[in-house]
């Protein structure tokens, strides 16, 4: 059981009035909140050891480039990966996909084939749109049914000798379906294809084993998991980091420049141009400690109760439709009320306090294909309570009442 008064305590922004009303804070799928020791771990970089990376022979070089490195070292075992040098530190999931799309441009074709699926954030469409813009690839979209779920059989049918790789995310931000991803792994690998995942919603509910996966490449953000904005990781198998080219050129990624030929350095940095967040990536690895220390078994069963309630809690709301109707989910309720505009519901909520996401979410395609402008989304994490989706549930019924 989590001493869920405990945890809340870690994060000095819960306790905050926002309209004069207690913060309930349910937009944990946009950005988590971050615990004092995340805070803290960010200030005593500044105040202690600020100095740039892998260049100096003075001490705090040497200091910040270990406390940076050990960071990629709890992250590869965080994520299992096989080594160190297959985790690069990017500012973020759309950074890493970005990176993966650039380097395959090198390698497709006109005619080869990518596939995405159609529960995707724009960061794991728009990439893929641009690579097969520029190398005459033809982009395949997994289509999803009423509940949410990937049309698998459909899948299935879209896979051939032509397909190079295949995009879905783990969880929807949208929905917060779970996607059958090691099914999806597996079955791409049989026709030869790489396989990205983006992991940016998963990460804060579980542990992603990557050898177990077997994933060619997985994508996530630090600050949606307790860490600082502007950090994330991309992890790829070394094999394939091997094959892509630089993302970008610049100071830190060669072995040797001249104006006839420059060589790359070896993994990681080939792929870490420039001076890096130092921080961040440094911080992030404490906010990866301060979850394990909790515990995403412990994590996972709580936000399941709160997914539970607020199912149930939401379905006593006449006129309610909530998008996404599977067992396989995350804690987070998207939904709509008959005859009210999403943004409306928002507004009046958050004048009560409550902190939710209205609009599209970033997933334009899964709107149009349920003919609505947007939903209204709770994402929960393990800081959150029941007491507070009771909040929600009774300051959404008020603003149902006072909009019809
Ligand atoms: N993919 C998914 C599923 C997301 O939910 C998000 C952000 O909400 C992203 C990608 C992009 O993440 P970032 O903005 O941190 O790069």
């Amino acid at each position: 059981m989590l001493d869920i008064q405990k945890i809340r305590a870690d994060f000095p922004i819960l306790s905050q009035t926002v309209n004069g009303k207690p913060l309930v804070y349910f937009d944990n799928g946009a950005t988590s909140q971050k615990p004092q020791i995340v805070i803290d771990a960010e200030v005593k970089y500044y105040h202690e050891i600020n100095a740039n990376i892998h260049r100096g022979v003075h001490t705090l070089s040497q200091l910040a480039t270990d406390a940076y490195e050990i960071s990629r070292g709890k992250v590869k075992d965080h994520i299992n990966a096989k080594h160190a040098h297959e985790v690069l530190f990017t500012s973020g999931t759309t950074h890493g996909i970005n990176l993966v799309a650039n380097g395959f441009a090198s390698i497709l074709k006109t005619g080869d084939e990518v596939v995405v699926s159609s529960l995707e954030h724009h960061s794991n469409i728009v990439p893929w749109q641009m690579l097969c813009e520029k190398t005459g690839a033809v982009l395949r979209v997994i289509p999803i049914d009423e509940n949410g779920e990937l049309i698998i059989s459909e899948f299935d049918a879209l896979l051939s000798e032509k397909t190079k790789i295949v995009t879905v995310n783990h969880i929807s931000n949208a929905l917060g379906v779970i996607n059958p991803i090691k099914y999806i792994i597996d079955k791409a690998h049989a026709v030869g294809a790489a396989v990205l995942i983006d992991g940016a919603q998963a990460v804060p509910h579980l542990k992603p084993d990557v050898q177990e996966l077997d994933c060619d490449f997985y994508a996530f953000s630090g600050h949606k998991m307790c860490g600082p904005t502007g950090t994330g990781i991309l992890y790829g198998k070394e094999e394939w980091l091997n094959k892509l080219p630089p993302y970008q050129g610049g100071g830190e990624m060669i072995k040797e420049v001249t104006f006839e030929k420059t060589t790359y350095a070896d993994l990681p940095h080939k792929f870490e141009a420039g001076t890096p967040n130092i921080a961040g990536g440094i911080v992030l690895g404490t906010a990866i400690d301060y979850l394990n220390e909790i515990g995403f078994d412990k994590i996972q069963e709580y936000e399941n109760e709160l997914l539970e309630h607020a199912t149930k809690r939401l379905n006593e709301i006449e006129g309610i439709r909530i998008y996404g109707n599977t067992k396989n989910k995350a804690s987070v309720v998207s939904f709509n009320i008959d005859g009210i505009h999403p943004y409306d519901v928002g507004s009046i909520i958050d004048k009560l306090g409550i902190a939710v996401r209205t609009g599209h979410h970033c997933a334009q395609p899964i709107m149009n294909f349920f003919c609505i402008p947007g939903t209204i989304r709770a994402s929960f994490s393990f800081y959150n309570t029941k007491e507070e989706i009771d909040a929600m549930v009774d300051a959404v019924k008020k603003a149902q009442t006072m909009l019809s």
